[in-house]
């Protein structure tokens, strides 16, 4: 019972689903429920859901010391804020952590979902044995969290991270925050299904003309591996150019940041060589030789509970330092 009382519950509330979970001090996860967050709904609907959610932990005398969220998008972690979301349409500027704060007797604490991820692998992942890391997690968009000496480096406002939109080309593709030519549009999955389609139109040869049937909306970054593990020439030279974009941006990280680490997660990374060889070639070839020579890129090891148990890391961390 006693350590129940010092778990905390973390929610990590995504575009498709919000995971919960009671996760104990040392990173045991006690009970874990997934909900669909039916985002399309609105704040309302989907504020609604996260306290049913809650409700579902609490009612159970689970014990929790504190609650912790993670999401998506910029947070103003001073006011407890989600100023915009890319996953949940309609949220900006929605003050949720006085919301739930206001109906639960419980300190609330709110965190951008890669940051809770970049703290989940620095505690009980790929990254236990590292101070300084960068974490990415690349799937349809690039999210991003950065430690500094076994600590979440969250900036003036509590921003910082957001690695996805740091600009590659200025005149590339549109990125979904309505900037060009960021990082996450030109080496996500969606840029990387979105560069499959481009060439196929153009005549390219592969077996996803056979298998979509010519129909080339069905392709996304899992068909282009699919095909890619298949051997199919034209999806590893996409995969190729992908992961040299990738590289480029983390080429960038190393000469700023001189990690030690780089962990890649999200969908993209089960790709594994794949994705990382050419990656860390463009490090290699664009980075000064110094900090090049003791990075290393690694992919995740946590899966989808990395934000979860970085949530209650946050968490554990602001109640023992007097922050409520
Ligand atoms: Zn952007």
């Amino acid at each position: 019972m006693k350590e129940d009382q010092k778990s905390i519950l973390s929610i990590d509330i995504g575009g498709t689903k919000m995971l919960g979970a009671l996760i104990t001090p040392d990173g045991a996860i006690l009970r874990k429920v997934n909900v669909l967050t039916q985002a399309a709904e609105g704040p309302d609907a989907v504020i609604g859901r996260l306290t049913l959610l809650i409700d579902g932990f609490l009612g159970n005398s689970s014990g929790a010391a504190a609650l912790s969220l993670a999401v998506a998008g910029p947070i103003d972690l001073k006011k407890g804020i989600i100023t915009e979301s890319p996953n949940l349409p309609g949220w900006q500027d929605v003050p949720l952590r006085s919301i739930i704060r206001d109906k639960y007797d419980l300190p609330v604490f709110l965190l951008n979902d890669a940051q809770s991820a970049a703290l989940g692998e620095n505690c009980f992942g790929a990254g236990i044995e590292v101070e300084n890391l960068i974490f990415l997690t690349v799937s349809t968009g690039i999210g991003g969290g950065i430690i500094i000496n076994n600590r979440l480096y969250t900036g003036a406002s509590g921003s910082a991270g957001e690695i996805g939109h740091m600009v590659i080309d200025p005149g590339g593709p549109l990125c979904n925050c309505g900037n060009r030519g960021h990082y996450e549009a030109m080496a996500s999955g969606t840029a990387l299904a979105r560069e499959a389609v481009k060439r196929l139109k153009e005549g390219a040869q592969s077996v996803l003309q056979e298998s979509t049937g010519g129909s080339y909306g069905e392709i996304t970054a899992k068909t282009v591996a699919e095909a890619a593990f298949s051997g199919d020439a034209f999806a590893l030279d996409v995969i190729s150019q992908t992961a040299r974009y990738l590289g480029i941006g983390l080429a960038n990280l190393v000469n700023i940041f001189n990690p030690e680490l780089i962990i890649i997660g999200g969908g993209l990374s089960n790709l594994g060589t794949m994705l990382l060889e050419p990656a860390v070639e463009e490090i290699q070839a664009r980075s000064f030789h110094l900090p090049a020579s003791v990075v290393r890129v690694v992919t995740a090891r946590l899966g989808a509970d990395a934000g979860i148990l970085g949530a209650a890391v946050f968490a554990h961390d602001c109640l023992m330092s007097g922050v409520k």
